[in-house]
């Protein structure tokens, strides 16, 4: 293990929650509530299920390696050019391919704390330095939130990245469109601003920018989108960017040519298709939101205020026990210990009764404690 280079050998892995049929294994519970990995809990379009099953007989064949029907849908709805468009296999394999096509030793890539885990990551993984600017205070308008000023502040000239999560996981916090356009007009034309829209489609803040649109004015600008969330299709790995075409360009020499399969392209044209579910989908998170904030105001229980489809609410007290405390109610939600939040936890919004379920199991953990 000592031949590894010295940026993997200081990562530490992601560490993906437990599939529930492990947990329900494991626990002797049946019917768990997975509230954990910022899933859709209505699934998918039954048009994207009906695709992947009319696929399934080609699958002998390799994919199409450019994506050509997805990415014409994707720029369609982005109103850019296919060209400016890159598949991934998630959105996390683009994050991936930007730390390959612009990080090495001796260049730095800038995120902020409590930003999505797998910055430092796909950072480290190529021995870059990762710069960490200070959050905003607890105290603040969007607490734990990205302070684009902290973070403008370490960028230099060996700087080539800049990740924003907006909204943020696991804080849930955004950065409205004129500060975010003032920081991505501000940094040197080295330097990609990389901004992770994983939960776009659940925002419904009026300042929330529409970024797919300003490309075409900062061509060191790349905005990454996926169909694991609001699309309901996080088992099948697919997410994109909108950039410019030769950021494209550049991801496309560092990618594997056959990145995205054919069920996953399938899927994603379909989901494209299938505007109702999406509504559906923000319909049953709005309302899923609104139920568990009441839920936790009832209880006394801090949150951070959402606009994705999860909360981090504070427990005040070391959150693994609790967090096994509700495993043994059958429900499973997230420590974030690791983003540098010690007394808290993540639930994921989900269906109604699932919310409920999760609200009454939090009751009995925390009268026992
Ligand atoms: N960005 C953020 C902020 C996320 O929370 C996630 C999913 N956890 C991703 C990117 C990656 O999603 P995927 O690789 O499934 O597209």
């Amino acid at each position: 293990s000592s031949l590894a280079v010295a940026g993997v050998q200081a990562l530490r892995p992601y560490e993906p929650g437990k599939p529930v049929e492990t947990l329900e294994r494991e626990l002797g519970i049946r019917e768990a509530v997975k509230l954990a990995s910022n899933e859709n809990p209505l699934g998918p379009s039954p048009k994207a299920v009906a695709a992947m099953q009319a696929a399934l007989g080609g699958v002998h064949i390799y994919p199409d390696g450019n994506g050509f029907a997805l990415k014409q849908a994707l720029a369609d709805r982005h109103r850019a050019s296919p060209a400016q468009i890159t598949l991934g296999n998630g959105s996390n394999e683009i994050l991936e391919l930007v730390a390959r096509a612009w990080l090495a030793p001796g260049r730095s890539a800038v995120f902020s704390r409590h930003a999505f885990a797998v910055y430092p990551l796909v950072v480290q993984a190529v021995s870059a330095d990762a710069r960490v600017a200070e959050a905003l205070p607890a105290g603040a308008d969007q607490p734990f939130g990205h302070d684009l000023g902290a973070m403008a502040a370490l960028v230099d000239e060996s700087t080539r990245v800049v990740f924003i999560a907006n909204p943020n996981n696991p804080t849930g916090t955004w950065v409205g469109g004129a500060e975010l356009e003032a920081f991505v007009a501000g940094v040197p034309a080295q330097t990609l601003v990389v901004v992770d829209e994983a939960y776009a489609e659940y925002v419904e803040v009026a300042d929330y920018p529409d970024t797919t649109q300003w490309v075409a004015r900062f061509p060191n600008l790349i905005v990454t989108r996926t169909f694991s969330k609001i699309h309901g299709l996080a088992g099948l790995r697919l997410g994109y960017s909108v950039s410019s075409e030769p950021v494209a360009e550049l991801l496309n020499r560092v990618r594997q040519p056959f990145n995205v399969n054919t069920l996953a392209q399938a899927a994603g044209l379909a989901a494209l298709g299938d505007p109702g579910h999406v509504e559906r989908s923000a319909r049953v998170n709005r309302e899923g939101l609104r139920q568990l904030e009441a839920g936790l105001r009832e209880r006394g229980l801090d949150f951070i205020p959402s606009v994705g489809n999860f909360l981090t609410f504070d427990v005040r007290q070391p959150p693994g026990p609790v967090y096994e405390r509700l495993l043994r109610q059958g429900v499973i939600v997230r420590p974030v210990v690791n983003y540098g939040l010690p007394t808290q936890l993540r639930v994921t919004v989900g269906r109604a009764e699932e919310n409920a379920r999760f609200l009454q199991a939090l009751d009995a953990v925390l009268a026992a404690a």
